[in-house]
């Protein structure tokens, strides 16, 4: 056997650079494509767009100034002749091209000025004689400075020196009908010459499925192992006694709906438990998820215990304020309130409240969770659109008090195969329902030629004694923000010419929050007809009387945050439209968009084409979450190998925990777990 290969400290970071921080790790570093250096083809028979292997002899080579300064060099084989171009070249390529040399040169043919060129194909000197490679040449990600042949010798050496015994027992891969994993390793670094590059290249071969199963599985047992492991933290028992939950349920306008009532009792129960639950609530925008965050927070409660309840953004976290005070504070539950903006000293009095256990409820922003907050018996800690904090707030709630429970909420429809791989470590329980009595919305697409035309149905509406949204879009992240809310106070500004008869109040992130609140309160008041905001409204905002909406340059928005936002109409008796404007002319991107929002109404089946359209990646933010993306395999393409995976995880921890225990070895040895937490 070969012995391993010394690597220097420059070519070391290099690699880390990739991911590659120990030898193992080359062998997974796996080929991005292949090139053909097998075998030769005649000039005769190269056509423009294939890629192939040339060889012949150099007949001219000359540096020309025009249009740009290259090397441009003649190869001759028999008859036939073909151009080599290079924009960028050394002195010693020059040398390798002189006239009277004979070469290979590899790359992909076009039709040019002087007939068929290769631009920056790769050559080296080559003859008859030369050996032909015997199996496809990989090409790998790599970074500046690392050169293929480097990067290739490297990876040979591993192959050859470290055992790439199975970790999956010869029976079980029968069954599945999965490859040997050497084999299917060595293949994949060195495949023969008929092997088809395509099945390579578009990860279908059964080398790379065998790959993409472990991968999958490893992903699989870590988040299971995550999830053994909490049953063995301790929590404390929270049953339900019924007596403050019974008083509210009897109090509510409203039935709890079947699927209302169903995730309450899965969350019942998993409180009941002496362990730390970790439930996600999923269910779409408007299905009433609130509620069932109350009810849970009163069964802590009702067990002594106290309660942090946190949302996203100071709107939102208010709105659960006045919501909740309004069902609990006729229970004797007064909650506290607590934000970045409050002053110093009120800050300090909810902080003492907190502390002293004066309050068994706390409910606010990210504030909660600062050091200086330090809760005297915290039981259970809600977060409503969990996916806009990180895993690293997740964290940083759970070592707040002993063990609290966790109840995670999001309107962000994830599709369930995604939802079982990312989330395998969380309980998630889902609101298929909405409440009754809602009216659909009618969506409607208009040009923003149209504009007028949109501003007449506004008056009409809000003549009748209904409300209205009109939504700006606010691109956060780029330096477009400043004239978003440019946008938005023009906007505004406008709509208040227009429709003089009209109140028009305007809302958007950069208002003083006092400002905001009074905003938010006017409109939620009736005293408002018409709301000018930023996407600021995006999350929970609920004012039933609300039913039109005006979302200005709609195809600006991502598909998550259109149906977010039409989600906050359509809460009350009215029929409801929302009233997407755009502008002229329409990426492709766009154009898809607004034709799924406008044809579909059910966030699971918005999320499934938006994954389509998107990858699942960005739909789960996955690099905010800190959810390690999958390297190899493709959830939206392979749902079989992760359903297998998902059925051979529990078999194995169930009947083989050694064997669990060598593949995690293998895949995850030297990374932080899947999910960094
Ligand atoms: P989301 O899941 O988007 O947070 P909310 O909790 O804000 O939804 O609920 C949306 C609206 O539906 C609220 O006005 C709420 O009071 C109402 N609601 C919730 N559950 C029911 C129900 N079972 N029957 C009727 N209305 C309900
Ligand atoms: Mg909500």
């Amino acid at each position: 056997m070969a012995t391993p290969s010394k690597i220097s400290p420059t070519t070391l970071a290099k690699l880390a650079k990739l991911g590659i921080h120990h030898r193992a790790d080359l062998l997974l570093h796996l080929p991005l494509r292949y090139e053909d250096e097998t075998q030769i083809t005649p000039i005769a028979d190269a056509q423009p767009g294939m890629t192939v292997q040339v060889q012949g002899v150099i007949t001219h080579s000359e540096v020309m100034f025009r249009p740009r300064r290259s090397l441009v060099c003649r190869l001759m084989e028999g008859h036939e002749e073909l151009t080599l171009r290079f924009l960028n070249f050394y002195p010693s390529q020059q040398k390798q091209l002189a006239v009277g040399k004979q070469i290979r040169a590899i790359g992909e043919v076009r039709m040019g000025y002087f007939g068929l060129e290769m631009v920056h194909p790769k050559c080296r000197a080559a003859d008859d004689d030369t050996p032909l490679q015997q199996s496809l040449t990989p090409i790998y990600p790599t970074t500046a400075g690392l050169a293929q042949p480097v990067l290739r010798k490297l990876i040979n050496n591993a192959l050859e020196t470290i055992p790439l015994t199975d970790t999956l027992p010869a029976p079980l891969l029968k069954r599945l009908k999965l490859a040997d994993f050497g084999d299917s390793l060595r293949l994949l670094h060195n495949p023969a010459a008929d092997v088809s590059a395509t099945a390579l290249e578009e990860h279908n071969h059964a080398a790379w499925r065998r790959i993409k199963f472990d991968e999958l599985l490893a992903q699989q047992l870590s988040m299971r192992v995550h999830h053994r492991e909490r049953s063995k933290r301790i929590a404390p028992a929270l049953p339900p006694h019924q007596k403050l939950t019974a008083a509210l349920l009897k109090n509510l306008p409203f039935k709890l709906t079947g699927a209302q009532q169903k995730v309450w009792q899965e969350i019942a129960h998993d409180l009941t438990q002496a362990h730390p639950m970790q439930r996600l609530l999923l269910g779409d925008v408007g299905s009433g998820k609130t509620i069932v965050a109350a009810l849970t927070a009163l069964q802590a409660i009702e067990n002594g215990y106290q309660v942090a309840f946190m949302a996203p953004t100071e709107i939102l976290a208010e709105q659960h304020y006045l919501k909740l005070s309004e069902w609990l504070v006729p229970l004797g539950i007064t909650p506290v309130w607590l934000s970045g903006s409050l002053k110093k000293k009120d800050k300090a009095a909810a902080a003492e409240r907190i502390a002293s256990g004066d309050t068994l409820l706390a409910i606010g922003t990210h504030a909660l969770f600062q050091a200086s907050i330090e809760f005297n018996k915290l039981g259970l800690v809600i977060v409503d659109e969990q996916h806009k904090f990180g895993v690293q707030q997740r964290l940083s709630l759970r070592n707040k008090g002993d063990e609290p429970h966790q109840l995670m909420m999001s309107a962000t429809p994830i599709p369930r195969t995604l939802a079982m791989s990312y989330y395998a470590d969380l309980d998630v329980s889902v609101i298929d329902e909405l409440p009754p009595g809602r009216t659909p919305i009618v969506t409607k697409l208009v040009s923003d030629a149209r504009r007028d035309e949109v501003f007449e149905r506004v008056r009409v509406a809000c003549l009748a004694g209904r409300q209205a949204y009109w939504v700006c879009p606010l691109i956060e992240e780029s330096d477009a923000l400043e004239v978003d809310l440019q946008n938005a106070i023009e906007t505004h500004h406008q709509l208040t010419e227009a429709l003089p008869e009209l109140n028009v109040g305007l809302a958007h992130g950069r208002l003083p929050p006092a400002e905001k609140a009074a905003v938010m309160a006017a409109f939620k008041a009736g005293e408002l007809h018409l709301l000018v905001a930023t996407t600021v409204i995006e999350v929970g905002v609920d004012v039933p009387n609300a039913s039109l909406m005006v979302i200005d340059h709609a195809e600006r928005m991502g598909l998550a945050q259109l149906h977010q936002l039409r989600g906050r109409v359509g809460r009350g008796a009215a029929e409801s439209m929302c009233v997407l404007l755009f502008m002229q002319p329409l990426s492709e991107l766009a154009r898809e968009r607004l034709k799924v929002i406008y044809e579909n109404t059910d966030g699971f089946v918005i999320a499934q084409q938006d994954l389509q359209l998107r990858g699942p990646g960005e739909l789960l933010g996955a690099r905010q979450s800190g959810v390690a993306m999958l390297r190899f395999a493709d959830l939206t393409e392979d749902e079989d190998l992760l359903e297998q995976a998902r059925l051979t995880a529990d078999e194995l921890l169930r009947d083989a925990p050694a064997v669990a225990r060598a593949h995690l070895q293998r895949w995850m040895a030297n990374k932080h777990d899947f999910l960094q937490v």
